[in-house]
């Protein structure tokens, strides 16, 4: 049963969407796609709406996050409940991933972004210094347009809306036909916080949509989801010459090192790969452990996953697949590792007690690098673990993959485990935890490799959606310019003495 199905619409009249909760698999609305023509409307709206906003003191424009930080925490019930409608996740990781998550970003730009974007003087270097000011300024882009996924519905729409809006953009968020009300309520919470009309819009619709936003001539993307459609968007603005930052699909992997606190790397492999019901774009998908302690760290994975609650409502720890799409992933990687000679030592198949999407917590052991499991993201609760000689090859295998997002080290030898860590051909990685960058806005967050291009968050982030524009003044009042030309023999001999001076000189330590 698809979660989202094309209903019958007349020719010339725009499509439009059945949803289903994947829980219940029973209807849960409709969307209609809006198509070019409604985008193209959308950016009008936006464009005459973004110089006054833009006009406004960035403390000003902070505010706004700051009530919409009261917002979320008021209508939490409702953000949770809409979240679970559309995807069937655990209340738990609704009130983490998509509440405090996004009470703590919205805190944390509207306490910085004044001082992140306060125009900057910086110190000119060498001779410079002595003849020009320099002031850096940042100018918001115009109007962004960010496309959204289906794992984390409320936050992945609000965090880099709120972020481009601080900095005096206006926004166009078109979230992901799987999980649009998720969306539509960050935009809604946005605006009731107190953004004039045309500065936030939201866009519903599917691939079409999106498509349409990144050809509609807005100034950049901020696109978060699969590498394959991230490779269309790119193309998209190239064409344009507009940048984007495309937070793509990973494949983690998780180290065990022979000193690890074996009960805490167990419980954080449950955590990485089962949150989420494994639809973390930094979830665990691989675990390599180091043989002298494999045996003792499986045994603890796999008793602490049988005990794991899964479930459609009340008290459970492992939700639904959101998505029918991922199920059908799930279901191929599996049956390719089972048939090339894993052993399935938890779960191993669609929960038959429930009626939605469910697939039951996993655990494979007797795993390799020919399967599926471990090249591709599988994106579900499936934790692979696969017994390597040493660190050195635990470190082999968790490069040797067209991912690079995150991963993680387990250790108690902090030096060890850091170097280690610097090694891993991955975007960030984390020691003895999950994977909890995009948490960390210090952290820039982004992929290596397929998993991405640019960083966002924090004050690089924030940073990424303005132009940092350098205005330059002469100390002199132009008095300089007035001896540019003519060119003569003289003022060569005198530019090559400059030279001789400042950069041959012991004077290049002072000037240089
Ligand atoms: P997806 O690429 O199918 O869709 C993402 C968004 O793009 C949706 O809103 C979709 O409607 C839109 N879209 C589809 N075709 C488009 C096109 N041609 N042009 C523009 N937009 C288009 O991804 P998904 O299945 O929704 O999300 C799951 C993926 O997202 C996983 O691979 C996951 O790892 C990744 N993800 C990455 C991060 C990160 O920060 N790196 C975070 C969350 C999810």
């Amino acid at each position: 049963m698809a979660i989202v199905q094309p209903l019958e619409t007349a020719p010339g009249v725009r499509r439009r969407l059945e949803l289903r909760s994947p829980s219940t698999l029973e209807p849960i609305g409709e969307i209609e796609v809006q198509n070019a023509d409604d985008v193209r409307a959308a950016l009008e709206r936006a464009r005459k709406a973004q110089p006054a906003w833009a006009a406004l003191p960035v403390e000003e424009r902070a505010r706004t996050l700051e009530r919409a930080l009261k917002l979320v925490i008021e209508r939490q019930d409702e953000i949770i409940a809409t979240v679970i409608e559309e995807t069937g996740k655990a209340q738990g990781e609704a009130l983490s991933m998509e509440i405090f998550a996004s009470c703590d970003v919205l805190s944390y730009y509207a306490k910085r972004a004044p001082k992140f974007l306060r125009p900057e003087k910086r110190r000119l270097h060498g001779m410079l210094r002595f003849l020009k000011k320099l002031q850096v300024v940042y100018r918001p882009l115009g109007v962004v347009g960010v496309i959204t996924p289906w794992n984390g519905p409320f936050i992945l729409s609000l965090n880099p809306s709120a972020q481009a809006l601080v900095a005096g953009n206006a926004v166009l968020l078109k979230p992901s036909e799987i999980t649009p009300r998720s969306g539509a309520l960050a935009g809604e919470i946005l605006r009731d916080a107190g953004l004039p009309d045309g500065v936030l819009q939201v866009l519903t619709g599917d691939g079409e949509t999106g498509a349409a936003l990144c050809e509609a001539g807005v100034d950049k993307i901020c696109f978060t989801g699969s590498v394959s459609t991230g490779r269309k968007v790119a193309t998209a603005c190239a064409k344009q010459l507009i940048p984007c930052t495309l937070e793509l699909g990973g494949n983690d992997p998780m180290i065990v090192c022979a000193d690890a606190d074996l009960e805490s790397a167990a419980a954080g492999a449950l955590a990485g790969a089962y949150m989420n019901t494994g639809q973390y774009c930094c979830g665990t998908e691989r675990v390599y452990v180091v043989d002298e302690v494999a045996d003792a760290f499986t045994d603890a994975v796999v008793a602490r996953a049988a005990e794991l609650r899964q479930g459609a409502s009340g008290e459970f720890d492992v939700g639904a697949i959101f998505w029918d799409r991922q199920l059908e992933v799930i279901d191929r990687h599996m049956a390719d590792a089972v048939e090339r000679g894993a052993t399935v030592r938890v779960g191993g198949r669609r929960n038959p007690e429930l009626a939605g999407l469910y697939y039951e917590p996993t655990v494979l052991t007797e795993v390799d690098h020919d399967m599926l499991i471990m090249k591709e993201e599988t994106f579900g609760p499936i934790l692979p673990i696969m017994r390597v000689r040493d660190e050195e090859e635990a470190l082999r295998l968790a490069n040797d993959t067209r991912y690079g997002l995150s991963a993680t080290v387990w250790s108690k030898d902090p030096y060890r485990a850091n170097e280690l860590a610097k090694r891993i051909e991955a975007g960030g990685v984390c020691i003895n935890d999950m994977t909890m960058t995009y948490g960390c806005p210090e952290a820039p967050f982004g992929g290596l490799k397929d998993s991405g291009v640019g960083q966002v968050n924090g004050e690089h982030g924030l940073k990424s959606y303005c132009h940092a524009m350098p205005i330059i003044t002469d100390r002199f009042g132009g008095r300089q310019a007035r001896g540019f030309y003519p060119y003569n023999a003289k003022k060569d001999a005198g530019l090559r003495r400059v030279i001789r001076m400042v950069f041959d000189s012991p004077l290049r330590r002072f000037l240089g």
